[in-house]
């Protein structure tokens, strides 16, 4: 089952991905990811990626490009995978397709996790991540057992840099003008199925769910 996930930063993609993965055992792709973890770990990528993250601007599509595609091309992408900040911009969705073809492949699902504008500015700036496994909690929503503690890792929780008041207005921008390109350029293509993200985290699966045991 190849599958990608869309919405506006702070839609849930992330915490459904982890919940599709744990069922369906499929890889959890995750282009901010992989960004964040370059970082972490100072390499090349991670210096040619902090400097457009900082800003809530896209890291450029060559770049972004380049590791999905390394990615897709592991073992563990063989029974499907899940894509989740991937693709982000028409010249994205485009190459991967290519990707695709030459694999023999193709998208089973797009599944856009649709939640109204101003519910994800509180979303994203009460998100607090685990520095060392990446799940994300919320502060009010989805708090850890213990106050600013991972449940899995005992690490000590973080706020994302890009998760300040101050970027993230611009995040959203950035993404909602790039995001509806993308839901038309995969509607017409009949893989796009739509999921009100607007409830709680368990009835969002649910939803999903029931598209994907069709
Ligand atoms: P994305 O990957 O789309 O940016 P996340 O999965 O990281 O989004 O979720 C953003 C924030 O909102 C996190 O703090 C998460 O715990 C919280 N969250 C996720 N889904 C819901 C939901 N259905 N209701 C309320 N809060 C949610
Ligand atoms: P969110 O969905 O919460 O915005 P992500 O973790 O998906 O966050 O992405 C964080 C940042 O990583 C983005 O703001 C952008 O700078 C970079 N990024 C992630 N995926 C892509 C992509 N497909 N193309 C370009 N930049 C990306």
């Amino acid at each position: 089952m190849n599958l990608i996930l869309m919405g506006l930063p702070g839609a849930g993609k992330g915490t459904q991905a982890e919940k599709i993965n744990n069922k369906y055992n499929i890889p959890h792709i995750s282009t901010g990811d992989m960004f964040r973890l370059a970082i972490k770990e100072g390499t090349e990528l991670g210096k040619q990626a902090k400097q457009f993250m900082d800003q809530g601007e896209l890291v450029p599509d060559e770049v972004t490009i380049g590791i999905v595609q390394e990615r897709l091309s592991k073992d563990d992408c063989k029974n499907g995978f899940l894509l989740d900040g991937f693709p982000r911009t028409i010249a994205q969705a485009e190459a991967l397709q290519k990707l695709l073809a030459e694999m023999g492949q193709t998208i089973d699902y797009v599944v856009h996790v649709d939640v109204p504008e101003e519910k994800l500015v509180e979303r994203l700036t009460g998100r607090r991540i685990c520095p060392t496994c990446g799940t994300a909690y919320h502060v009010i929503f989805n708090p850890p057992k213990e106050e600013g503690i991972c449940d899995k890792e005992g690490s000590q929780l973080v706020q994302r840099d890009d998760d300040k008041p101050e970027t993230v207005k611009n995040r959203l921008s950035v993404n909602m003008e790039q995001t509806q390109p993308l839901l038309d350029f995969y509607d017409k293509k009949g893989y796009l199925v739509k999921v009100n993200g607007d409830q709680e985290i368990d009835e969002v699966f649910q939803d999903i769910q029931g598209f994907l045991d069709k």
